[in-house]
Order: C-alpha cells, then structure tokens, then sequence
C-alpha cells in the first residue's frame, strides 16, 4: 500500500471528500491519491475485504454507515476505516470543532433535531467535551429514545425554550422544513445545520428570522476530514496546520 485513500458510498457523484484531501495533499505536499468507490449496498459484502486490502484508509459514507460499523463489529458509528480495521466517526468532532470556532463552546440548553447517525455523532461529542443540557427530538421518537442517556433527553414535542439547536435531520437536502411548527425558536442563539448542499436551508432560515446567528455544515465536513486524517496518521496535526488544512480546503471548494 502506498497512500492510497477514498471514500466508500453509493450513488455520491455529489461528493466533496476528493477535492477536500486532494487539497490537504497538495498543501502537505504528501504524493497521496484519495478517490471513490461507488458501491451498490448488495455488493458490500463482497467488497469490503477488497477496500481494506487496497487502501490505506477510507471515509464511509451514505448509504454504507451502518453496514460497515455492523460488518467491522463496531460498536460505535463509522465514517472513517484504517486499513487494519479500526474505525471511528469523526463527524462529532467535526460539528464541534467548527461550531466552536463560529459560536464557541455549546453551552445551556441545546436541541438535536434527528436520531440518525450524524444525530449521535453529534449527542456524543457534545456529552463528551460539553456541560450543555442536550436533548433530541425526532419525528419517530422510538430512534430519540434509544439516545437517551443520563445525559441525553429525549423529547416527544419539542416544547420549551433552547439556547442552541442543532439540525441533524436530512429534511433540508430538498428544501424540507426540519424544524417542526410546535418547535418555539424565539430565544435560540445559535442554529446549527449539518447540511452544506444547499448552503441555506429552510431551517437556518426559519431560525434566522427568529434571530439566530445560524451557520450551515461545510465547516463539518471540513473539519471532519481533518479528523479522518489524524486518525489515519495516529496522531493530532498542530493547530497552525490545522488551520492550514482548513483554509485550503475551503479555498478549493470555493473555486470549485
Ligand atoms: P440518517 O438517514 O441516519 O438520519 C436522517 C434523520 O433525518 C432521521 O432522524 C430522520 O427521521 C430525519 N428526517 C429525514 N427526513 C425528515 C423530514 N422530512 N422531517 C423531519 N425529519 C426528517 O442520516 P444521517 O444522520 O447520516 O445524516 C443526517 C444529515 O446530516 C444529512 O443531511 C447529512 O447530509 C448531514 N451530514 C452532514 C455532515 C457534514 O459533515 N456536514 C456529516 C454527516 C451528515 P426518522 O428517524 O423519523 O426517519
């Protein structure tokens, strides 16, 4: 193997994940590749002793999360795979690298919106690294219930009043509203949506005209692309190249 890396979904022509750690090569000045393995789900099986023997390292993204975290016997969700089968998910820490650098350190009351897997990404970073009062709402609470925690509150209306809320719902990707009716914004100080394509969703929006400062999820995925890296390298980069590794990746997708 020779720095050999890509990212593992189906059907995401869409995706950033190339241009982002070609960027980071590029400024590292590592002779590195990072490509695409488009994937049918019904092939996975079949193909992941494949990826783990060619590649160095690979990002998982939809629709493959849960059947690889399943397939590697994580017990945790899965984005980010090393050739030797450790895994973990680095979007948690994406979130909350660049929610901070926007809005510093979540703090008070916070809602997540959503239980799917970047919902428990998030809700653990956040439990880990934070003293907010987290709580999860989700249009099928049997999913928010199984992230309760003693931490972690999960609610059947999203009644109350909150500092923070956090979008991890896929409502938003075609211009749904993630945020239901019921849901008081009035208050909120900061609104966080995962989503980066489109740039402004119906959510940020909506809490925008209620007085949020809002910001969407391309620093995320930014951020989380860092991680991947440090993880694959097993160790942190300083926080200079960090920020580095931020800004030239930005720049690539802006001109893109
Ligand atoms: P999942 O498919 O695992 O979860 C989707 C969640 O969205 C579920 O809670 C689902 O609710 C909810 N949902 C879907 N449609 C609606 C709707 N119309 N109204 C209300 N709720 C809805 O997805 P992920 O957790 O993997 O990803 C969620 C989002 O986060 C995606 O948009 C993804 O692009 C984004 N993301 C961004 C990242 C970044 O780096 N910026 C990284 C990872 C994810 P239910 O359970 O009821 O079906």
């Amino acid at each position: 193997m020779s720095g050999k890396y890509c990212v593992l979904g189906y059907g995401i022509g869409y995706t950033l994940s190339p241009l982002i750690h070609t960027a980071f090569y590029e400024r590292l000045r590592e002779a590195k590749a990072y490509g695409v393995e488009d994937i049918p789900p019904d092939e996975l099986d079949a193909e992941l002793p494949r990826l783990l023997a060619e590649y160095d390292g690979f990002n998982v993204t939809k629709p493959h999360k849960e059947s690889v975290a399943k397939m590697l016997g994580a017990g945790h969700p899965v984005n980010t795979v090393a050739s030797d089968g450790r895994s973990t998910s680095t979007d948690g820490i994406g979130f909350l690298l660049d929610y901070t650098s926007a809005f510093g350190t979540p703090a008070g009351r916070v809602l997540i919106l959503g239980a799917g897997g970047a919902a428990k990404s998030v809700a653990e970073a956040l439990t880990e690294h934070t003293d907010a009062e987290i709580f999860v709402y989700n249009r099928t609470y049997e999913k928010a219930a199984q992230m309760r925690s003693d931490r972690v509150t999960a609610l059947t209306e999203p009644s109350g009043k909150f500092d923070s809320v956090i979008n991890c719902t896929s409502a938003g990707l075609k211009g749904e509203q993630a945020s239901p009716d019921s849901l008081d914004l009035s208050g909120v100080r900061y609104a966080y949506d995962l989503i980066y394509s489109p740039a402004v969703t119906p959510f940020m929006r909506r809490a925008e005209s209620e007085g949020a400062k809002v910001r969407g999820g391309i620093g995320m995925l930014v951020y989380q692309a860092i991680a991947s890296q440090e993880f694959w390298r097993g160790k942190p980069f300083s926080e200079n190249v960090r920020r580095e590794l931020y800004d030239c990746a930005v720049k690539a997708i802006s001109e893109k």
